[in-house]
């Protein structure tokens, strides 16, 4: 059976296990806010489902994925960032993911560089 140690950090929030300030929860993901956040909003729409990375998602997840686009909306909107935020998913380390379990990264109420996607 799978102890504590097994799951990831953020099946361990979702779990209560870690504390976090959690804005959204329903049956398939949660909201939070990120812990070191990069912009005035920096929100994290997380799977319950531990995908450890968006490479592996499969067809079976399709509704999942959907519904955490929508979940993002709905959380732009209610953030006041709904005009201009950017959605970010860190894919592998080399892209600078560091918690492999799939995360959407909502970043808004930011100054972008709006023609760079890097910075
Ligand atoms: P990644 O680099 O994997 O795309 O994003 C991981 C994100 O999780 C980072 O932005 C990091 O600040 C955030 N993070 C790491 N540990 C914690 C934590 O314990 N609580 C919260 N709320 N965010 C965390």
């Amino acid at each position: 059976m799978a102890d504590s140690t097994d799951k990831t950090l953020f099946s361990r929030i979702a779990d209560g296990e870690i504390p976090a300030d959690i804005l959204h929860r329903d049956d398939h993901c949660l909201v939070i806010k990120d812990i070191a956040p990069q912009a005035p909003t920096h929100l994290l729409v997380i799977p319950i489902k531990p995908i450890p990375r968006l490479v592996d998602a499969s067809a079976e997840d399709r509704e999942l994925l959907g519904h955490l686009l929508l979940v993002a909306g709905d959380i732009a909107r209610q953030a006041g960032c709904d005009e201009a935020f950017r959605l970010v998913i860190n894919n592998g380390a080399g892209a600078g993911q560091t918690v492999f379990h799939l995360h959407l990264h909502i970043l808004g109420n930011a100054k972008f560089n709006e023609a760079s996607l890097l910075g």
